[in-house]
């Protein structure tokens, strides 16, 4: 590293997924099985770029991970920039990165960015995404631009907020999108070029507690309400429903929330992938202005994944009063 002084700090942490996956042979299904040093072999160009740390943090698949293992990770990453890491880049299976951005974005209180990537295909497999997607993080986490924008997630050339980027195709190359809003910018021949300035963030106090649980329920055709009224008696402490359309319940499920609402934040969102919740169109039970009415929160531009640890976090802090005002119109 003596060589390299004068590059900028960077410290990388992986923490699993398809990007560290290989088959341990020809035919064999792909698990997670390098760790970072080894993930950033394959792309000796960052050498060139920056003096990098690396810790492997966790070598799991990303559906596994889980609040508490992010506290860990966002100390590690504070304390990687108290000593003087410019930015951090964080590696990790692409299942849950649209949870696990917002909630250290959520939580992250310095300008020096966090860039989360991850691949779509293996380390072992031909064409394999990660080292493309590792190189520009890279120039991501360099960019001047990138500071104060919090937590962004780098996939296939193009930068997310964490706030709205999504999951939308299990397998294709190009499976992150911002609906409705549109990616921040773009890595263009290792340069980034943002659409938009940073805007203001909000961030939120450590939780004090980390025992409570917040449930995710999806209306859909037909369901009954057994689940849904069993959630207050099960000790969850609040709850977010994925709802129909604009974010609307079946009327049967409106009159299970008169019970719910006075005993826990209820949130419903739109199951639909993008939009936002509506606020004065419809009149029917179980449609936006009946809900709001019970004191439901709606959601919306926030989509239900990101409500729950939205108010997860605010639960945590004690400070559910703020949730109304933190949810995006
Ligand atoms: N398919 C996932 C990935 O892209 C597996 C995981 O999330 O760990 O990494």
């Amino acid at each position: 590293m003596s060589g390299q002084t004068h590059l900028p700090k960077l410290s990388i942490g992986s923490l699993g997924g398809t990007v560290s996956m290989q088959a341990s042979a020809n035919g064999c299904a792909v698990v997670p099985r390098l760790g970072c040093e080894e993930l950033l072999a394959n792309v000796p160009q960052l050498r060139e770029l920056a003096q990098l740390e690396m810790a492997t943090l966790g070598l799991l698949p990303s559906a596994s991970l889980g609040f508490a293992a992010l506290l860990d990770v966002l100390a590690w990453a504070r304390v990687e920039v108290e000593r003087g890491a410019q930015a951090v880049i964080l590696t990790q299976g692409t299942d849950s990165l649209e949870e696990t951005a917002y909630f250290l974005d959520l939580l992250w209180p310095f300008d020096a960015p966090i860039v989360m990537t991850g691949a779509m295909r293996a380390a072992s497999q031909p064409g394999c995404d990660g080292p493309a997607n590792l190189l520009a993080a890279v120039n991501v986490a360099l960019a001047p631009g990138s500071r104060g924008r919090g937590v962004l997630v780098l996939m296939n050339d193009q930068v997310h907020s964490a706030a709205r980027v999504r999951k939308t195709a299990s397998l294709a190359m190009a499976a992150f999108e911002s609906p409705g809003a549109g990616a921040l910018g773009d890595v263009v021949e290792g340069v980034v070029v943002y659409r938009q300035p940073a805007t203001r963030r909000q961030v939120l106090p450590l939780p004090q507690r980390t025992e409570h649980r917040v449930a995710l329920l999806e209306a859909c055709l037909d369901a009954d309400t057994a689940l849904l009224q069993a959630v207050a008696t099960l000790g969850y402490e609040g709850l977010v429903i994925a709802g129909f359309g604009a974010g609307h319940v079946s009327g049967c499920w409106a009159q299970v929330l008169d019970m719910l609402v006075p005993a826990l934040p209820v949130i419903v969102a739109t199951r639909t992938g993008s939009g936002p919740t509506a606020r004065a169109t419809y009149g029917f039970a179980g449609a936006e202005i009946d809900l709001q009415g019970k004191g439901v929160h709606l959601a919306g531009q926030l989509c239900p994944r990101k409500c729950r640890i939205l108010l997860w976090l605010l639960i945590g802090s004690g400070r559910q009063h703020l949730l109304q005002s933190l949810l995006p119109g």
